[in-house]
């Protein structure tokens, strides 16, 4: 893992960037206050928690007003060596074995959190 590259790469990233429908902006909004351990643990690989690469929401649950995502996704650079499956809360950080193409070039690999629940605050 090149944590460096990758908070660079977080850095230059704009919020104007970031995917603008209703379940991204639902994420990016909650998914900090609702896993600060998970968003210090990313911070830790030089990924932003705020900035996800794709998220995969299912419906919202009308009654609860909640909604999960499957998975969320993230950029990471370098090579996946270094890299080993985590558990944070109940929460799964490991190698996404598909995604949508990065149109990166360097040497990268995208990871992916699951299973996320959130308030809808859209
Ligand atoms: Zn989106």
């Amino acid at each position: 893992m090149d944590i460096k590259k990758t908070k660079l790469y977080y850095e230059q990233i704009n919020s104007s960037d970031i995917c603008d429908c209703a379940y991204c902006k639902n994420y990016v909004r909650e998914i900090k206050s609702t896993y600060p351990k998970l968003a210090k643990y990313l911070g830790s690989l030089g990924v932003d928690i705020e900035k996800p690469f794709e998220t995969m929401p299912l419906e919202l649950d009308e009654k609860t007003g909640r909604i999960e995502y499957i998975s969320a996704q993230y950029i990471v650079y370098g090579g996946t060596d270094d890299f080993s499956k985590k558990v944070i809360g109940c929460v799964n950080v490991d190698i996404a074995e598909t995604h949508p193409p990065t149109q990166i070039n360097e040497a990268h690999f995208v990871i992916e959190i699951y299973p996320i629940s959130l308030k809808w605050v859209v």
